[in-house]
């Protein structure tokens, strides 16, 4: 059983596939916070900005199988992409933390159904063989269990998670992701223009990382 937040046609925000048409998927649920505000203070991961409770979203719900997922996220792909199109179907497992319910059997039907699968994951859990690009978002000090990655995407600034203590990690491309004001969906966030500042003048000094904006909040779009 795969429990889904939600799941949307769009493109890619963020890092080295920013403007890249997909089907996100979110699973709900993150093994670092319990989406509830009340915890938020106590949990690992204390700046969340994404709803990751229930199945209520825009096409969410609880999926029986692999092949019940599959078939509604190629669905998904079908009905917004120009059929014409020579673009590889492509989607991204998010959450939440997507490798809580990401699987072989998953993986392997998405495969079938000839996607293009991509994760975003916090780096805490063991990932299936097989994903085709794995983006890793460290969280302060959850014990990173991944060895690799295609794109390490650092939220910036976090305490105890300077972007020194993952500059020797196996990645291609290292990213710093100014942090937002969690409460603050779009329009004007002060304590995100400050950090990208800071992003900004790091990267300026420390040219093996890169800054990301999160193109899809300056568009207005999911
Ligand atoms: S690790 Fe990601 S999904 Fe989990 S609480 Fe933090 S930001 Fe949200």
């Amino acid at each position: 059983m795969y429990q889904v937040k939600e799941m949307f046609y769009s493109l890619q925000g963020e890092g080295a596939r920013a403007g890249r048409a997909a089907v996100f998927c979110r699973f709900s649920k993150c093994n670092l916070w319990n989406g509830r505000e009340k915890d938020r203070a106590t949990s690992v991961c204390r700046f969340c900005d994404t709803d990751i409770v229930g199945t209520d979203g825009q096409n969410g719900g609880s999926f029986d199988s692999a092949q019940q997922l599959s078939g509604a996220i190629a669905s998904l792909w079908r009905r917004a992409a120009n059929e014409s199109s020579r673009a590889r179907p492509y989607v991204v497992f998010t959450g939440g933390e997507p490798l809580l319910q990401l699987d072989s059997a998953l993986l392997h039907c998405m495969h079938e159904t000839g996607f293009e699968v991509a994760v975003e994951t916090n780096g805490t859990l063991e990932a299936p063989d097989g994903i085709d690009w794995i983006c890793m978002s460290p969280k302060s000090n959850a014990k990173i269990v991944l060895t690799r990655c295609d794109e390490l995407k650092l939220v910036y600034p976090q305490e105890d998670a300077p972007p020194e203590r993952f500059s020797a990690f196996q990645a291609e491309h290292f990213f710093l992701s100014p942090m937002a004001d969690p409460q603050v969906r779009f329009g004007d966030d002060p304590v995100k223009a400050r950090n990208t500042r800071k992003a900004l003048e790091y990267c300026l000094s420390h040219p093996q990382w890169r800054l990301t904006m999160q193109m899809h909040k300056l568009l207005g779009i999911d």
